[in-house]
């Protein structure tokens, strides 16, 4: 799954309004971003397959330290603990929690059964929602617009900034969405996890400038 994780970071602005946006899709997207640099560094693994599911050609072989159910719920504590004692926002902190845990969720009913409940072996879960473009699509892109539309009932744009820099940011996302989908598989891993890691950190930055653009509404 990649713009339903977006998705959960926008809609929990619905619960913690004064999170910044920057870290409430960081939470959701964490799994992901540990992701690539735990492929470059070896220690977990990902064949490039076209065809493996009909979305994407990436067979998930092995990465039971960014994508385990144990392994997120202890990534989560820590997130929510550390943001938690830096910021003392304790509706953030919990936001922070169940956005890293829900990655699992989602990609549990995305990927084919590959999703591993805990490093070391055990059952490997999956709905398969891949096999099927359109009901991908569908499924992702409903849930972007819900998540949207909690994100701009709990904001309004303060300046330019918070409202085209907004609207931008997911005018792009949906553009990489659909354009992921007609271009050719990444040549190898380390390019996969290059540009995937280059473009988390880019699109994490840009959704915490925007969000400072932009103030709670009362409720
Ligand atoms: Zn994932």
């Amino acid at each position: 799954m990649f713009i339903g994780h977006f998705a959960v970071g926008f809609g929990a602005k619905r619960f913690a309004p004064r999170a910044s946006l920057g870290v409430l899709l960081a939470a959701p997207l964490l799994a992901d971003m540990l992701w690539p640099p735990f492929l470059l560094l070896g220690w977990e693994r990902v064949r490039i397959d076209p065809g493996n599911t009909r979305f994407t050609p990436l067979d998930l072989t092995y990465y039971p330290w960014s994508h385990s159910l144990l392994m997120l719920v202890v990534w989560a504590s820590v997130f929510a603990l550390a943001y938690s004692w830096l910021s003392g926002y304790r509706a953030g902190a919990v936001a922070v929690w169940v956005g890293v845990v829900s990655h699992w969720v989602l990609d549990f009913v995305t990927h084919r059964p590959d999703m591993p409940l805990y490093p070391g072996g055990g059952p490997k879960l999956g709905l398969s929602l891949w096999n099927s473009i359109p009901g991908t699509m569908i499924v992702e892109g409903a849930m972007l617009a819900l998540g949207v539309r909690w994100y701009t009932k709990a904001t309004r744009a303060r300046d330019g900034i918070g409202r085209y820099g907004f609207w931008s940011y997911v005018a792009v996302l949906v553009v990489l969405y659909v354009g992921d989908r007609f271009s050719a598989p990444p040549p190898g891993v380390s390019e996969l996890a290059w540009v995937g890691l280059i473009a988390e950190v880019v699109l994490l930055g840009w959704a915490w400038w925007f969000d400072a653009h932009r103030v709670a509404r009362e409720a």
